[in-house]
């Protein structure tokens, strides 16, 4: 291994939180080859120690551990300043999407669900840092694809068509245009998006999400649906 002395040794620290062996190994293995620096753990009180001890850039974490639940893992994470910047990728088994939903809400950034093929597992977390990095930039104006959103006029278009959105669409639509192939829960929509907390019912989502649809014509289709979790936006030209 090359020990260079400068910093940027790693592209970043993550903590592997995973009680299956040789899924352990094989995702030590890949990220150690993407240019990270690897922590295994196969139990949640182990996880919690490492965490506070490296504050790691992420943390993958297994639902279903010996010990204790991911979510209560996540929960202890989050509760804690020292560890609560750290991000969280959920490995999850399949039909668990109310579980999913809670740990998203409990502060996870994003979840695979197992089986997964690694690619797609490298892909997200590649994703997670690149959002890491570009959070601290500000621009007064999103763009993607043939939609663009001026965030000091609140002017939206579409193919150089003017759209006009009602002050919470135009809020909803602008946290997913900032946070491309990211999903939200409805309750994060609620809170990070329009600022609501629970005076907004997670149905009120659900219809603001349809009229923005269909406000936006063709790129309505970037605002997808994700089953049993909620909503995140896929412009054309990017990872899903
Ligand atoms: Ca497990």
């Amino acid at each position: 291994m090359d020990t260079g002395d400068s910093e940027g040794l790693a592209k970043g620290q993550v903590v592997v939180v995973e009680d299956e062996e040789d899924l352990a190994r094989v995702l030590a293995f890949n990220l150690e080859q993407q240019g990270y620096a690897v922590v295994v753990c196969s139990t949640g009180q182990e996880a919690l120690r490492r965490a506070r001890a490296l504050k790691p850039d992420l943390i993958t974490l297994d639902l279903r551990l010996p010990d204790m639940s991911g979510l209560d893992v996540l929960q202890q994470l989050k509760d804690v300043p020292d560890t609560a910047a750290s991000s969280v990728v959920i490995l999850s088994a399949l039909g668990d999407e109310d579980t999913v939903v809670t740990g998203l809400n409990l502060g996870a950034e994003d979840y695979v669900t197992k089986p997964f093929r690694t690619a797609e597992l490298m892909a997200r977390i590649a994703g997670v840092f690149r959002r890491r990095g570009v959070t601290a930039t500000t621009a007064a104006r999103l763009q993607t694809a043939d939609l663009t959103m001026d965030l000091e006029t609140r002017g939206v278009t579409v193919a150089g068509e003017e759209i006009s959105l009602t002050r919470s669409e135009f809020d909803l639509l602008a946290h997913f245009v900032g946070h491309p192939n990211r999903v939200f829960t409805r309750q994060q929509l609620c809170h990070q998006a329009l600022g609501a907390g629970d005076t907004v019912q997670e149905r009120t989502i659900d219809a603001h999400v349809r009229t923005i649809r269909r406000k936006l014509g063709h790129a309505g289709s970037y605002l997808v649906t994700v089953w049993g979790i909620g909503y995140k936006f896929n412009p054309p030209d990017t990872e899903g």
